[in-house]
């Protein structure tokens, strides 16, 4: 083979190619095995191949020009018709697919934005320095979007139940505020937000409300349907304004698929965009993207209608035995526990006693693959049609990572004793040391951007790290690598 870096001269055959990126597959993480979290959604081979060919049949097509392709309008219009059905909309709930929760918040952040400037004097605080209210535990694409779109969040801590402390989110209104945001559930504990409360807030304050169903919105009705206690959270409750949810998520559509839904067209017209005076002809777009893919919209009409309510209630049903299970399991095992009371098919888990990194370390040891969370320090669980039978496994695998974290090794004290450490240094050396230093554990221990192998000593010297700042460079640095171009291969 020729080098990897440079298109290479002559053409090569398909087999060829498809061996190389089968080959580089080999080292992915195996999702199939229902070890992997949060990651990839699956629902099974039928599911995978009715998007696989609903993704191909499409793969084309463009989104961006809705005229050239009733095929797409047909899809995403009925997309948004049905999630907006199943999320406790009426008639006048109108909205687009994009390309992600992701995406979607962009979107809503956007929308509230060009809102407040289109009710509000421009030397209005609304329009001046606009705010977004929401708890600490929303995701961070409303940071990214307040980021891009030059507002600012202000991040309400948690009650002490890990939800939005709806007193502290009624404190945290001001004049400048244009929006304020609830989860259901927030990805970090997998807790619901008390989203009726807050709406009403938002209400009475006049400002909008978003809803960030981004990971519930295609389980939580289903779960509610169940018979499961499932606290009001859609545009059923009044003074919610708009409300994201991921259709690569639990609806278990191909990547790439998301609904963003407004209460009514007046609100979803701040989301558009149009521009008259282009020689290429007028430009309109309803979301961030220009080429949208076809693919993206077509599959995910498509898995919706394979399920059909039966296929998610019945996903539901099993998945939630799992998540109960797993709770119940967790709840006889010592030092470890399950955050908050989560009414879904996400949690986390935490210890008061262990370094619940060292556990998570233990458990990747044994295949599953667990994301690490800070304040507090747990593991993220997000259960899904892949980890349904999964349970005992699971509980066998985490008392047998208790029980080797609790005994002293000579791991376990050379991993603290880095640690602390590295602490220590933290203390004595000066902030760009750190950098450099933190970087090379770093390194050291998440070789090259792949999945580390052992990384509770890791988290322990970021956490002990005294300036955020600084770490956000090590991890912006950290973020660069991965994409880094191989120039050095070049002759
Ligand atoms: C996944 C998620 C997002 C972001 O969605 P992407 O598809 O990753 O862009 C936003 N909010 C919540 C609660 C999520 O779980």
């Amino acid at each position: 083979m020729s080098n990897p870096t440079q298109l290479p001269l002559q053409k090569q055959s398909k087999e060829e190619i498809l061996a190389i990126m089968r080959a580089a597959k080999t080292d992915d993480i195996g999702w199939r095995e229902g070890k992997v979290f949060s990651l990839v959604f699956h629902a099974g081979e039928e599911a995978s191949a009715v998007i696989k060919e609903a993704y191909t049949m499409f793969m084309s097509e463009n989104g961006l020009n809705p005229g050239a392709f009733p095929s797409l309008k047909k899809f995403e219009s009925e997309v948004v018709s049905i999630s907006a059905n199943l999320l406790g909309g009426d008639d006048a709930v109108v909205g687009n697919m994009t390309s992600g929760g992701t995406e979607s918040i962009l979107m809503a952040v956007y929308t509230a934005r060009e809102w407040a400037r289109a009710h509000f004097p421009a030397d209005h605080p609304k329009c001046v320095a606009p705010e977004i209210v929401a708890p600490l535990s929303v995701h961070p694409a409303f940071e990214k979007a307040a980021h891009y779109f030059g507002l600012q969040v202000v991040h309400v801590p948690l009650a002490a139940d890990y939800r939005a402390d709806v007193a502290q989110m009624r404190a945290a209104v001001t004049p400048a505020t244009v929006l304020m945001v609830g989860s259901a559930p927030a990805y970090p504990h997998g807790l619901i937000d008390p989203i009726r409360p807050l709406a009403q807030i938002a209400a009475e304050a006049g400002i909008l409300f978003h809803v960030d169903a981004c990971v519930g919105g295609f389980l939580l009705p289903f779960v509610r349907r169940l018979g499961y206690e499932i606290p009001d959270f859609d545009f059923a409750v009044p003074g919610v304004t708009s409300i994201s949810a991921d259709l690569h998520k639990y609806a278990y559509a191909a990547k790439g698929a998301s609904v963003i839904l407004y209460r009514n067209k007046e609100l979803r017209r701040h989301q558009l965009f149009a521009y008259m005076d282009w020689p290429g002809g007028i430009y309109a777009s309803p979301t961030m993207s220009g080429t949208r893919p076809g693919g993206a919209i077509a599959a995910a009409w498509a898995i919706l209608n394979f399920m059909g309510e039966e296929g998610y209630l019945e996903i539901a049903q099993r998945v939630m035995a799992t998540s109960q299970r797993l709770q119940a399991g967790i709840a006889e095992l010592k030092d470890i526990y399950v955050i908050g009371r989560p009414q879904a098919t996400i949690f986390a888990l935490a210890s008061d006693t262990l370094n619940i990194f060292e556990v998570g370390d233990e458990m990747q040891a044994r295949g599953w693959h667990l994301d690490r969370q800070q304040f507090p320090n747990s593991l993220h669980v997000t259960l899904n049609q892949a980890h349904i039978d999964k349970g005992e496994q699971f509980l066998h695998d985490l008392a047998q990572a208790l029980a080797l974290v609790k005994k002293p090794s000579l791991r376990n004290w050379a991993e603290r004793l880095l640690v602390k450490l590295a602490a220590w240094l933290a203390k004595v050396l000066p902030a760009s040391w750190m950098s450099w230093l933190t970087e090379k554990a770093a390194e050291a221990m998440g070789g090259e951007g792949g999945v580390p192998e052992r990384s509770a000593a890791m988290y322990g010297i970021m956490g002990s790290l005294p300036n955020r700042g600084d770490l956000q460079a090590v991890v912006l640095d950290l973020v660069e690598g991965f994409t880094a171009v191989e120039n050095e291969k070049r002759p």
